[in-house]
């Protein structure tokens, strides 16, 4: 197995994630197969019970792991399918460690963070890395070099680079190059103290990639190159991009991968890109243009709703057009009214927890129902749609979901039957992909193509089925339900444009070249409406 380990300095929010992926995929563009894994230096066991102000979104995988949202870069650039197992974290690690010492497992011994903990750690990264049986495993530790948090991880990866050997783990350190507005000049100095800091810590990196706003001219490179002790080949310039997804390009024009490959001792085939490279070019050149409005809760925070924004590239990239979104915070149009909203194309209600905002979407729903406006409503989407007609159009005064009204008369949106009782917060959720079986001739079949479909959620609400003959006999039409019939997982309104709200989240499996269908359908009819 080799081991390509990507580190980070002088601060967060480089886009490692997106360097990791990137290399990965110009690997697997070289023929080899690769996986990639996530260390995050946080005492949560996992993100799912983190604020996504916090991290940004909580990703979902298929076994319903509940991870940083780095794994969804991983899946959409290397369209691979992760495991839970595919994200460590510090509590992951440090509650295997207290687990083996309270069953005995070290009996006698003085339980430490090397080698107990560090232990812990090369065991998980080893089993998932064997357990995907793959040529390369990219293993991206979260945090910055010189963070208390991530010292034990660092020490695991030098013991894993001796473990394994110098040839078979090689280090890729991400850093910044500033350019003062003053001087204009590129500053190399925050590169060399954050080499230093990772080389006191035993790991001597392979490959720098710089992230500066412009391309680097050779002499920074050089510069570089002389006060970090790598050859002038591993340094590489990360400009901004004007896209993610053009990133694989920049890396491999600079011949990173060749110097990766070499590093390793391994052999690649020549570059085959697949229609990677004409979905950048749709990407960078789309014909037409559409404005979808957000309405969220977190949308101080565009991470906490990446894996849509993605979505939204790769059905824009399908559909030739490209994607505005107009960011519309849901406690706003309560105060401000659906004004906010006017003139836009599409309008999106994405999932969420907590009653904050809740009327404002319910407000937004409206509007799109009303206006014909074409609407997507994902998971808490959904279940506001179904509250949202259950008041308007059935008349229920005060429906809601048992969640934000314990004591409303029509709790149209209802606990699962099988979280009555439950009192831990952690991955008891109903997560992860479960079948989902679509009505032939509803627009869901148009777009899916399929009548079983495999997607992911997240959620401990549902729509109460006692409240469905009337919803259905009104014009909602829940066109999807789970494999035994029981859970509504798709609605549509008949004699709307457009009008489709899933309980699953089908942003998590949009690919760049395979678009989530809901997503693609939304800017579709979002584009009709300029006809
Ligand atoms: N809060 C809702 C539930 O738990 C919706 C969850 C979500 O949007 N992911 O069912």
């Amino acid at each position: 197995m080799k081991y390509i380990i990507v580190t980070g300095g002088v601060l967060s929010g480089l886009g490692k994630g997106i360097t990791t992926s990137s290399i990965g995929r110009n690997l697997q563009s070289r023929g080899l197969s690769v996986t990639a894994i996530k260390i995050d230096p946080y005492l949560n066991v996992d993100a799912g019970t983190m604020n996504p102000f916090q991290h940004g979104e909580v990703f979902v995988l298929e076994d319903g792991g509940e991870v940083d949202l780095d794994l969804g870069n991983y899946e959409r650039f290397l369209d691979v399918r992760l495991s839970r197992d595919h994200n460590i974290t510090t509590g992951k690690a440090y509650l295997a460690a207290i687990e083996k010492e309270r069953h005995g497992d070290y009996l006698g011994s003085t339980v430490q963070i090397i080698p107990h903990v560090t232990d812990e750690i090369k065991r998980m990264i080893r089993e998932a890395a064997e357990s995907a049986g793959v040529d390369v495993t990219l293993v991206e530790i979260g945090g910055t070099v010189g963070d208390i948090e991530s010292m034990p991880f660092l020490e695991a990866m030098r013991q894993l680079s001796i473990d394994e050997g110098k040839e078979n783990c090689v280090f890729v350190h991400t850093t910044l190059v500033p350019i003062l507005p003053v001087v204009g000049e590129p500053k190399t100095k925050p590169t060399q103290h954050s080499v230093r800091e990772l080389r006191a810590a035993g790991i001597h990196p392979s490959a720098i990639v710089a992230r500066a706003p412009v391309e680097l001219d050779d002499d920074v490179k050089q510069k570089i190159s002389l006060f970090c002790d790598v050859p002038v080949e591993g340094i590489v310039s990360a400009p901004d991009a004007g896209n993610i997804y053009e990133v694989p390009m920049i890396l491999e024009q600079q011949g990173l991968t060749d110097y990766l490959l070499k590093q390793m001792a391994l052999e690649g085939t020549s570059q085959d890109l697949g229609g990677w490279k004409a979905f950048v070019e749709r990407l960078r050149n789309p014909e037409g243009e559409v404005e979808i409005a957000l309405v969220g809760k977190y949308t101080h925070l565009q991470d906490s709703y990446i894996s849509h924004l993605e979505a939204f590239q790769h059905a824009g990239a399908k559909a030739n057009a490209r994607v505005n979104i107009r960011w519309v915070e849901s406690v706003d149009l309560e105060e401000d009214g659906v004004g906010l909203l006017e003139g836009t194309q599409g309008i999106l209600v994405p999932g969420g927890f907590g009653e904050r905002g809740i009327e404002g979407k319910i407000r937004a729903i409206r509007y799109a129902r009303e206006q014909g406006i074409p609407f997507q409503g994902v998971c808490l989407g959904f279940q506001l749609a179904t509250i949202e007609f259950s008041r308007s159009v059935l008349g229920l005064e005060g429906a809601n979901s048992s969640e934000f009204d314990p004591e409303t008369p029509y709790p149209v949106v209802d606990l699962l039957p099988e979280q009555q009782g439950v009192e831990d917060m952690g991955a008891t959720m109903r997560l992860g992909a479960h079948e989902v079986v679509i009505e032939e001739g509803s627009k869901a079949h148009e777009l899916y193509g399929s009548t079983s479909i495999y997607e992911r959620h997240r959620h401990r609400y549902e729509i109460n089925p006692s409240f469905l003959s009337k919803l259905e006999g009104a014009g909602l039409r829940y066109v999807a339900r789970s494999e035994d019939g029981r859970r509504m997982d798709i609605l549509e309104l008949e004699g709307h444009p457009y009008f489709l709200a899933s309980q699953f989240h089908p942003e998590f499996t949009s690919r760049p070249l395979r678009p989530s269908p809901i997503h693609y359908g939304l800017v579709q009819a979002a584009l009709a409406t300029q006809a």
